[in-house]
């Protein structure tokens, strides 16, 4: 007999909350703050209102969040419905300017890159996520749009000068002193590059667009030096425009831009030295191709004269900023693609053409089948999706491609094309060291067989997680190699009744961190098959108001029975108020429900630690005497 009936169903909801937070929704990582909306209030907009080199068909305008700049993590969402969301690696910012970048990196999709620029009030930003370029711009009406690139509508071809190969070109040996182009924070080069644009540039975007995409592609070529341990900061000493009317013909404007005495951008020679610039990128409307360089061979400052490159416009949010300032810096294109040579036997790009999802690119390599550009040079040892981007000269000399070495090497040089100017623009340094440990590591046993395990991120570099577990706290093997940004793992690997042991650590191209604190827990033990249901149910009027229930009790591992009722509602005639009215004690066989007056229906089920039987019943009666509890209860 068992009349404790509020207790009974206390209990029963406690219950139910307690299986709820068992099934809780794993929540979203909170180590780098919630994400947020690049755009409020986006819709889709007639592509008559893009620029021409979008897709058909894939514009959305809204306005640009104006917190975004700001925030850890940034989403994007398509106009095909997809979201995808970038976790910040860094900003760059030079108050004194104005000017504030924001740089990502989408976990899911290696070698993407969100680069976001606020400049003179004007933001623009691009998006390289896999085979896709998307380009978020200052809309014509006002507020952004959001746009993906069609490929088809950027020039492909690129024509590549050769710098002059002599055998008697001098190693360095300039005047200037390292100190000056040297990053103190990173042992580093600073290569600082002037840009100049041709009024057909400026007018086609407006002078703060064209200045901030410009921004953006520098920003966008610093994190690609970071992502292959790069010992370079690019830095933008000066960007203005030019007079210059272009004639159509990309390789015109180079020569144009580096003759000293043809009556052409004449004067660009002597801003160079005012500012200090190692490099100059001219930013033209030439469309026969994405853009053009001079390329360094012979490793000396005497290239100086040669450090140029042109760039169209519509081809900033390709890398191909980077790509023409690569050939200053002594690269070469991937060996399928050229038969010339870089400044040393493996300064080649690195691609792999596959369209098995497997496929990608480095900087400096052309395009072919299934190899999206990824903001990588090449390197062997950096990796994409497992894959190595280069290739050693040690181990294969004639397939070797190392760009990110030649770059390396290189680099002092080109630091020293000239010395440093009057800029105060900040370096973005970057940073090639091990990320930051991870903290705060837990290990929650969430079934038998199952643990769950958290830490906390501390590093804004990392690759990713590697999750290592041990049975006896000494012996550890890793389990997991988790993304970038990722702080929870599901074990499903453990058994019950052990105990088990957790560690974590992350890591990058430079190597893995120190390791998490030590998290440790004991599994359950492993929980008994359901019951079988009660054979049986009757339901009997006690003429006082009460109901008693007998069954059948046919379970040999029950932890008890769960007696459920429902009431005949007599206006909507149908039974209503499915509740557990008590939980009684295994082996028992009967209670009484003090249900008041009414017509009830009772069903009854075993249950232990396994879960419930299935239910026998439902018995109907009709209790008289007493009172009725639905009624008084209004
Ligand atoms: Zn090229």
């Amino acid at each position: 007999m068992n009349l404790n009936h509020r207790h009974q169903i206390r209990r029963a909801i406690v219950a139910a909350f307690s299986f709820a937070s068992l099934l809780g929704i794993s929540q979203a990582s909170q180590a780098y703050g919630p994400p947020a909306q690049a755009m409020n209030d986006a819709k889709r907009v007639d592509d008559s209102t893009l620029p021409s080199r979008a897709l058909a068909g894939t514009g959305i305008a809204g306005s640009f969040n104006a917190n975004a700049m700001s925030a850890p993590q940034l989403t994007f969402t398509l106009p095909d419905g997809r979201t995808i969301t970038a976790k910040r690696q860094r900003t760059a910012e030079d108050t004194t300017k104005g000017r504030k970048s924001w740089v990502g990196t989408f976990t899911e999709q290696p070698g993407s890159i969100a680069v976001i620029t606020t400049f003179k009030g004007a933001t623009t930003g691009f998006v390289s996520y896999g085979p896709e370029t998307w380009e978020l711009m200052p809309g014509k009406a006002g507020g952004h749009v959001l746009y993906r690139v069609d490929d088809k509508k950027i020039p492909a071809a690129e024509p590549v000068l050769m710098g002059p190969k002599s055998e008697n070109d001098v190693i360095s040996g300039t005047s200037s002193s390292t100190s000056l182009t040297t990053d103190a924070t990173t042992g580093g080069y600073v290569h600082d590059l002037l840009v100049v644009y041709t009024p057909a540039a400026k007018a086609t975007y407006g002078q703060a667009t064209l200045e901030s995409m410009i921004q953006n592609a520098v920003a966008a070529a610093n994190q690609a030096y970071q992502n292959s341990n790069i010992g370079i900061t690019l830095n933008l000493v000066g960007l203005q425009e030019i007079p210059y009317t272009e004639t159509g013909a990309i390789q015109t404007s180079l020569y144009d831009l580096q003759g000293t005495a043809d009556g052409k951008m004449d004067a660009v020679h002597q801003l160079r030295d005012t500012v200090g610039a190692d490099v100059v990128s001219l930013v033209s409307q030439d469309g026969d191709a994405c853009g053009i360089a001079w390329s360094m061979r012979s490793i000396s400052t005497s290239f100086a004269s040669s450090a140029f490159n042109v760039v169209n416009s519509g081809c900033l949010s390709n890398h191909s900023l980077a790509h023409e300032i690569g050939h200053n810096q002594g690269n070469m294109h991937d060996r399928a693609s050229t038969t010339n040579t870089g400044a040393f036997p493996y300064s080649y790009g690195f691609r792999r053409c596959m369209s098995d999802g497997t496929g990608f690119r480095t900087v400096m390599s052309y395009s072919c089948t299934g190899a999206s550009r990824v903001a990588w040079f090449s390197s062997p040892n950096a990796y994409y999706n497992g894959y190595a981007t280069g290739i050693a000269y040690e181990s294969d000399p004639t397939n070797s491609a190392d760009n990110a070495r030649s770059m390396n090497n290189t680099a002092s040089t080109v630091a020293a094309f000239r010395t440093s100017g009057t800029s105060t623009t900040t370096p973005v340094a970057p940073s090639p060291t091990a990320p930051t440990a991870p903290s705060g590591a837990t290990a929650t046993a969430t079934a038998y067989n199952s643990v769950n395990a958290k830490w906390t991120d501390n590093s804004g570099d990392e690759i990713g997680f590697k999750l290592e577990r041990s049975g006896n706290g000494v012996d550890y093997t890793e389990i997991a190699t988790l993304g970038a940004g990722t702080t929870s793992y599901v074990d499903n690997g453990v058994i019950a009744s052990s105990n088990f042991y957790y560690r974590v650590r992350a890591y990058n191209s430079v190597g893995n961190s120190t390791y998490s604190n030590v998290a440790s827990v004991t599994t359950p033990a492993v929980p008994p098959s359901p019951p079988a249901a009660p054979s049986s149910i009757a339901a009997l009027n006690d003429a006082n108001g009460s109901a008693t229930v007998m069954w059948g009790d046919a379970s040999t591992n029950e932890s008890g029975f769960e007696v459920r009722r429902e009431k005949w509602d007599t206006r909507k005639l149908a039974w209503t108020g499915l509740t557990t009215v008590g939980t009684v004690p295994a082996n028992a066989t009967s209670m009484i429900d003090l249900s008041g007056s009414g017509t009830y229906r009772y069903s009854v089920r075993a249950t232990n630690a396994g879960g419930v039987s299935g239910l026998v019943g439902p018995a109907a009666v009709t209790v008289t005497g007493g009172t009725s509890k639905g009624k008084s209860g209004k």
